[in-house]
């Protein structure tokens, strides 16, 4: 980290976003102590209390009494991992700011490696889950979700869904600077990273409680991804709707030369159906589409703010 003599604040920032895991702090806080502590960094842990409804909001107090490089901030409610993330970006001091979660299933004695890559010149170093640990319900969404985010986005990544990343203060800053209503954290630090490094890291089952993603959310979190990054999917369905518009033109001028020729067709009734509800659905699904973004330009200009915070310490 190159700027550790500026007085300004600490080297490392690491933000946890936190949401029902009072089983797993004790055992995180002691790791990431001991590995920050080891590593000789100059250190800050931002914890963000999602609105969590069992103890974790005292266990992150009495964290912030015995350390003062602790710092929390607590939502009032549950807003989202991602925005819990960006809520600690926001607060961050460190030239170099890491994310992690809270559940024990990144290793904490992952991060000088990612630090060390991101003092390598890297200005996004991301963390790729080589044997993860969840069930194929989790990993085969995942699997199409990187494939497409690594097209739309042009940064070709093995895992977007690894939070356990470090970013470079500036594009922590640039990233603070969007206030979008919703967003995914690895995708959009690539659209502003110059250059973007992958390392291998460790994963393991989650410490205690249950996983906070049900289907839903995976699904929004998703539709946000594929619809938050670019104009692509609705340029392809233009493009659809032209082609089949024009392949329609060329079916009917056809249907009328056969008609002088060979006369009227008699059981032509199956066909017409079969084409209608090709077309019937085609746009439904535009229709959905454009509703989306619009959908999206709406909850942009009510300008709400994207969270309400209740307390902080530190
Ligand atoms: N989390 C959060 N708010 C939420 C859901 C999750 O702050 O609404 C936090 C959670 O406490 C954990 C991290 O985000 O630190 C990842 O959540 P989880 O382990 O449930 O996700 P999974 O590992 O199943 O993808
Ligand atoms: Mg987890």
């Amino acid at each position: 980290m190159d700027n550790a003599s500026e007085a300004a604040g600490p080297n490392l920032s690491v933000v946890i976003p936190v949401f029902n895991e009072e089983e797993n702090l004790a055992a995180l806080q002691e790791r990431l102590r001991r590995v920050l502590d080891g590593a000789g960094y100059d250190w800050e842990i931002i914890y963000v209390d999602d609105g969590s409804r069992d103890r974790s909001w005292e266990i992150l107090c009495s964290f912030n009494q015995q350390d003062h490089r602790v710092r929390l901030v607590r939502f009032n409610r549950n807003y989202g991992q991602h925005m819990a993330v960006f809520a600690g970006m926001e607060r961050s001091k460190g030239q170099v700011v890491v994310t992690l979660d809270a559940d024990l299933q990144n290793p904490p004695e992952d991060i000088p490696k990612l630090v060390d890559k991101i003092d390598e010149g890297y200005d996004v170093v991301g963390g790729w889950r080589e044997h993860r640990q969840d069930s194929w319900l989790r990993t085969l969404p995942s699997a199409i979700v990187n494939r497409l985010t690594s097209r739309v986005t042009g940064v070709d990544l093995k895992d977007y869904g690894c939070m356990l990343r470090a970013y470079r203060r500036q594009v922590v800053e640039a990233m603070n600077a969007c206030e979008e209503a919703s967003s995914f954290i690895p995708a959009l630090a690539n659209s502003f990273a110059n250059s973007v490094a992958e390392i291998p890291v460790g994963h393991a089952q989650r410490g205690g409680g249950q996983s906070k993603y049900g289907l839903y959310r995976l699904l929004k979190l998703h539709f946000d991804l594929m619809t938050g990054f670019s104009v692509l999917p609705i340029q392809f369905v233009s493009f659809m709707g032209l082609i089949i518009a024009l392949v329609g033109v060329g079916f009917g001028a056809f249907l009328f030369v056969r008609r002088l020729v060979v006369g009227p067709e008699l059981e032509g009734v199956f066909t017409l159906f079969a084409i209608l509800f090709t077309f019937v659905g085609l746009q439904i699904f535009c229709v959905g589409l454009i509703g989306e973004y619009v959908g999206r330009i709406y909850r942009e200009v009510r300008k709400r703010p994207r969270y309400l915070v209740r307390e902080m310490r530190g």
